[in-house]
């Protein structure tokens, strides 16, 4: 009991501290509002720099030293003009997310280290979101949904998803579902911004070319006090990919094949950037589900570099002015990976690792229980876009229950409103019923996360599931003997049709 309370006490010493020094520190600036700045995109040049090349002064901009791109939204973001990895320093937050999950302890230590009645530092930066344990009875896990309504109210919080008809999602239309597909869809990540979540994957926003990273409830309820935390500079790994993309493999496969690379703790504290030719080639629902998986890496966050892409997705989804930064020519990187993407096979992640890397075709003798197609990192439109046309080249039928779950009510229109290209005009919805496919489900994280024992597709027996899903661990999905084969939507799809782990080129090629 004595050890706890003092623990407590000490817990509550240091945020004072860090509240001192949230003050001393220089006073929030605007750098973007009302400036209508919108730097035209340098060209990304994936060439390696010798390593540990000494700093040389930056050829852009007011910077004076030469920065990676995750060095310069720092050093904008704590106003200063040049810094190095592992300084530490004050940033300004652009946005804080929360949800049903980590929501209601982040605001209880809000409320009880700035009083009950204070205010968040900014209504309109704060981004409330239920999304994880949401079509369930569970009482505890809506009861937060509750605590997360009662402080949007009462704070007033600008942006909050709500849902109250737990009956029918699209009875709410304010409702959008999973966090970090929300957020990229109603225009909140922004290049050159810094974007805080408590959840370790919003690191997803990285795809915009902004530094986006998970924080703990302590940390987000000073930086709802204040709008400002402390961030040590994470140096940065360069993955230079290039070459043709093969037309049966996804950023799935690319980041399972960088993690069974440099392992689960490969890029720990670490900014992992996504450079070359593929990059660049990819859709911004890929992107996002390369920089979904860097903290599967133990990364800090990830980032893209911001292009044309980029600045098409973010046409009317905000009315916000950003800036793009990029890593100078003189940068200094931690160390570079190169990857011709050509020459690479369908993989998955088998249990219980996402680093535990296999060829697909490998495991053509491993027999499956189940599929589940979802998640933030695989339930997006294009995910679901990849599954269609899978079960189209086949013809065939489903021979394992395969579960869909739409991360946001968006994709889940989607599903019933997009042709599926060469399909003669079918939708997703058309394709996956043609294929016996279970119907899809409301948007949330569903099973991902497992949740409470009444999660639709939760894995209550120990079965093997193939998953889009980007955790593996034991118990992750639901029952802890369970065992989960990370893989692509294609490989998922094409397993679904043969009822083992199935390299999806043999439907596709
Ligand atoms: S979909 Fe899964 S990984 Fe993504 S936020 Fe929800 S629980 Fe986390």
């Amino acid at each position: 009991m004595s050890s706890s309370v003092s623990a407590a006490a000490k817990a509550s010493a240091a945020f004072a501290h860090k509240k001192e020094l949230a003050a001393a520190a220089p006073a929030p600036t605007q750098h973007r509002a009302g400036s209508g700045r919108r730097s035209k995109p340098c060209r990304v040049r994936a060439v390696a720099s010798p390593a540990r090349a000494p700093r040389a002064p930056a050829s852009t901009g007011s910077v004076k030293t030469a920065m990676t791109m995750t060095e310069k939204i720092l050093a904008r973001a704590s106003e200063r003009a040049g810094l190095e990895p592992g300084e530490n320093v004050w940033v300004d937050v652009d946005v804080l997310m929360t949800h049903d999950v980590c929501g209601p302890g982040t605001i209880g230590i809000f409320k009880k280290e700035f009083g009950e009645d204070a205010k968040v530092w900014d209504r309109e930066k704060v981004v409330i979101i239920p999304d994880h344990y949401i079509f369930t009875n569970d009482e505890r896990a809506n009861r937060n949904v509750d605590i997360l309504r009662d402080f949007c109210m009462e704070q007033n919080i600008k942006y909050f998803y709500d849902i109250k008809d737990l009956s029918n999602f699209k009875a709410n239309p304010d409702y959008k579902g999973v966090c970090h597909v929300a957020l990229a869809q109603e225009g909140h990540c922004r290049p050159g911004e810094v974007l805080l979540g408590t959840d370790s994957h919003t690191c997803n926003a990285g795809a915009f070319g902004q530094f986006a990273t998970g924080i703990g409830n302590t940390d987000a309820g000073f930086v709802l006090g204040t709008g400002k935390a402390l961030l040590k500079v994470p140096p940065t790994i360069r993955f230079v990919l290039d070459g043709e993309m093969p037309p049966y493999l996804l950023a799935k496969d690319l980041i399972l094949q960088i993690i069974g690379e440099i392992s689960v703790s490969g890029a720990t504290y670490k900014s992992m950037e996504f450079v070359g030719s593929t990059i660049e080639s990819l859709n911004m629902e890929e992107r996002m589900t390369l920089c979904n998986m860097v903290v599967e890496a133990g990364g800090k966050n990830g980032v893209v570099p911001a292009d044309e892409t980029t600045f098409k997705y973010l046409e009317g989804k905000t009315s916000v002015d950003y800036e793009p930064v990029y890593s100078d020519a003189q940068a200094r990187f931690f160390s570079d990976y190169r990857f011709d993407v050509s020459k690479l096979e369908p993989v998955v992640a088998k249990p219980h690792s996402p680093d535990n890397r296999a060829l697909a075709r490998e495991c053509k003798d491993v027999k499956i229980d189940r599929v589940y197609i979802g998640s933030c990192t695989g339930g997006k439109t294009e995910d679901f876009l990849a599954a269609a046309k899978v079960f189209l080249a086949s013809g065939k039928k489903v021979k394992v229950p395969t579960f869909l779950v739409p991360a946001t009510q968006k994709v889940w229109m989607d599903l019933y409103s997009l042709p599926v290209p060469g399909s003669g005009g079918k939708t997703c919805s058309q394709i996956f019923e043609e294929a016996g496919c279970d119907t899809p489900a409301s948007p949330s994280c569903g099973a991902c996360l497992g949740g409470p024992r009444d999660t639709y597709a939760r894995m209550n027996e120990p079965m093997v599931c193939v998953s889009t899903t980007n955790r593996n661990f034991p118990g992750r999905m639901g029952h802890k003997e369970g065992q989960i084969y990370l893989a692509s939507p294609y490989t998922a799809a094409a397993s679904a049709l043969t009822g083992y782990v199935t390299d999806p080129r043999d439907f596709l090629m």
